[in-house]
């Protein structure tokens, strides 16, 4: 095998001739992390940055994140890239439940964190106003390299979360705060 290809490196755990056992949880993390389907909803320029972390250069591909979805209910990471007017939060919101769990949000750029410079009636001031956030990526625009780092901010996330996160009392609180179904 080339040297120049980099396997992942195996979750904790026991090993011994001809067996290998670790928990659940660390196999799962394994498999997801590497295998996130992003959904790109990108309004603005932090889109054409994303462009960029997509194309031959910085190559997204590497992080097993190369097949986009354009379909909620085929992506498990809503990267939000760009200016959200008001009247475009409750189509934002539709994709976001429309998404199975479990599922994870980047906030890409300033404008998708905070509203960016739109401090304006028309704009929405962060999209944490309308879902739940896992990673903000600052900048306006963020370089492909800060994109690339907020996927591996999420990847260490989802690389630790317990599969049973999603059931537990804080997560059906969190959906609560939201009033997500
Ligand atoms: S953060 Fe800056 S670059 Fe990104 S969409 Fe807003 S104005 Fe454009």
């Amino acid at each position: 095998m080339s040297e120049k290809i980099k396997m992942v490196e195996a979750p904790p755990g026991i090993e011994g001739q001809g067996f290998f056992a670790t928990s659940l949880d660390n196999v799962v993390g394994l498999a997801r992390k590497n295998s996130i389907w992003p959904l790109p909803f990108a309004t603005s320029c932090c889109g054409i940055e994303f462009m960029a972390t997509m194309a031959s250069h910085y190559d997204l591909a590497r992080f097993g994140s190369e097949r986009l979805s354009f379909t909620p209910r085929q992506a498990d990471l809503l990267m939000v890239m760009g200016t959200i007017a008001k009247k475009m939060g409750p189509i934002l919101r539709q994709v976001y439940e429309q998404m199975a769990e479990p599922k994870w949000v980047i906030a890409v750029g300033a404008c998708a964190s905070s509203g960016g410079i739109f401090d304006t009636y028309s704009v929405l001031q962060g999209i944490d106003r309308i879902i739940p956030v896992d990673v903000y990526v600052p900048g306006c625009p963020p370089r492909p390299e800060q994109i690339i780092d907020g996927v591996m901010r999420i990847q260490d996330l989802i690389g630790k979360e317990s599969v049973r996160r999603r059931n537990s009392e804080e997560y059906l609180k969190l959906k609560e705060e939201y009033l997500i179904k």
